[in-house]
């Protein structure tokens, strides 16, 4: 028996899942608040355990045509710009992991991922369709939309990010908290930097409070950026704001002057609040589940939110295939399948917070001393190994 499933939120995580259940034989409704399909103007980094599922879903090709592939990840220390190998990705990623490590437009992933489920059927989106209110009886659930159209099925999936209007309605009055980071984010055209910066590599720099993270998407036309720092407290209403490429150079006073070229050659910066949630012991109930940042928001600090949603939407399509006859049952199977991973990278993502804003790191000689012992090859394989190799067709479910 294969359910007729709804899914609140057409991001990367809401895309994730309806193709995979799609791609299963579900009849798959999204729906998607904005009135237009589109994302956030930024970068995002794919490692293997993300691409996996995409690659099982068919978009092998189409990843290939707009990723870039850096070759690897460097360490760079915020003053010296001292350098230190972090990761090879490229070839070491495949013969590792057996997939490659992506860095993505995130507008150009979304496409690719609205194209695959649209192809499944040219009506599954449904955009100015923004979740209200859910019920739910033995029978089935229901999602009332802010037009005052009522949507009927047999699941539900709150996909709807950060601030889930799902989670709110079905699992748990809580709000996301602001996390004392906020994040410089944009792009920057490879022609404004120098050569020096435009190697097919992403860089962290890592400094006492802060940190940048830069590396190329779009085959190498693009670079992302961000820069994030940590603030007391967020003034604005909103959760993000326009900001100029000045205050953002200003942000990063100081710091080496390869940092300032980049900062400089932002298209238009984009300031954001990072918001978090203390990670959950359930985010299912009956017909209803969460998942992506519904479920577990995180800090980016691993690199790992959008790889999770995507993680958790073809794991919950495999889940409900299994146990389609009794979809309460397959979704407390899924969430049982997710809550230790997503839990720990929450964490490790806290914990990576401290190692990249440490302030060890603002001390000559010392910084040297704490970059070798925290970020040698076998403490970044401990912290790493087990994200990279996960398998979302290897759990039973
Ligand atoms: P979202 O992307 O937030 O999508 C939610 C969708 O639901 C949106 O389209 C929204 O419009 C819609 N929606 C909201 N409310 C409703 C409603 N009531 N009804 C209907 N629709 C609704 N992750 C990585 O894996 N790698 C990275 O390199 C990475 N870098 C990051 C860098 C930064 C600075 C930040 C902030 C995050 C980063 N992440 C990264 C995390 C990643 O962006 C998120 O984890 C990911 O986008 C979550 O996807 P999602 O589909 O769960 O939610």
């Amino acid at each position: 028996m294969r359910p007729k499933v709804l899914v609140a939120g057409a991001g990367i995580g809401g895309l994730a899942a309806a193709l995979a259940l799609q791609k299963r034989g579900f009849d798959v409704q999204v729906v998607e608040r904005a009135n237009e399909l589109r994302e956030v103007g930024a970068g995002v980094q794919l490692s293997a355990n993300a691409v996996r599922p995409l690659y099982r879903l068919g978009l092998e090709q189409a990843l290939l045509s707009i990723a870039s592939e850096p070759a690897g990840k460097r360490f760079r220390l915020w003053n010296t710009g001292q350098t230190w190998k972090l990761f090879d990705f490229g070839a070491a990623s495949l013969a590792q992991y057996g997939f490659p490590y992506f860095t993505l437009y995130r507008a150009d992933l979304h496409r690719v991922l609205v194209d695959a489920v649209r192809a499944g059927h040219p009506d599954a989106i449904r955009l100015n369709a923004a979740v209200v209110d859910v019920a739910q009886d033995a029978r089935g659930v229901r999602a009332v939309l802010a037009d005052g159209s009522v949507l009927e099925a047999d699941v539900l999936i709150g996909a709807d990010g950060v601030h889930s209007v799902v989670r709110e309605k079905a699992i748990a009055i809580d709000k996301p908290r602001f996390s004392g980071c906020v994040a410089w984010r944009g792009v920057i055209p490879a022609e404004r930097l120098p050569e020096r910066l435009r190697e097919p590599l992403g860089v962290n720099w890592m400094g006492p409070g802060s940190h940048v993270v830069h590396y190329p998407l779009r085959r190498g036309e693009l670079f992302n950026f961000v820069g994030i720092l940590e603030k007391d407290v967020w003034p604005e209403e909103s959760w993000t704001a326009q900001g100029t490429v000045e205050e953002c150079v200003a942000d990063f006073e100081g710091w080496h002057p390869d940092v300032h070229t980049l900062a400089a050659s932002l298209q238009t910066p984009f300031l954001w609040a990072l918001m978090v949630r203390e990670p959950m012991h359930n985010w299912t109930d009956g017909r209803i589940t969460l998942l992506g940042d519904a479920a577990h928001a995180t800090l980016p600090f691993m690199s790992q939110g959008a790889a999770m949603a995507i993680e958790d939407g073809y794991v919950l399509a495999r889940c409900l295939e299994r146990h389609g006859d009794d979809p309460a049952h397959a979704l407390q199977v899924y969430q049982a399948l997710r809550i230790e991973r997503t839990t720990r990278i929450v964490r490790g993502s806290a914990d990576n917070l401290k190692r990249f804003h440490n302030p060890l790191l603002g001390t000559p000689g010392v910084a040297e001393d704490y970059v070798n012992r925290e970020w040698n090859a076998e403490r970044v394989n401990e912290r790493y190994d087990w994200v990279f190799s996960y398998d979302v067709d290897a759990v039973p479910v």
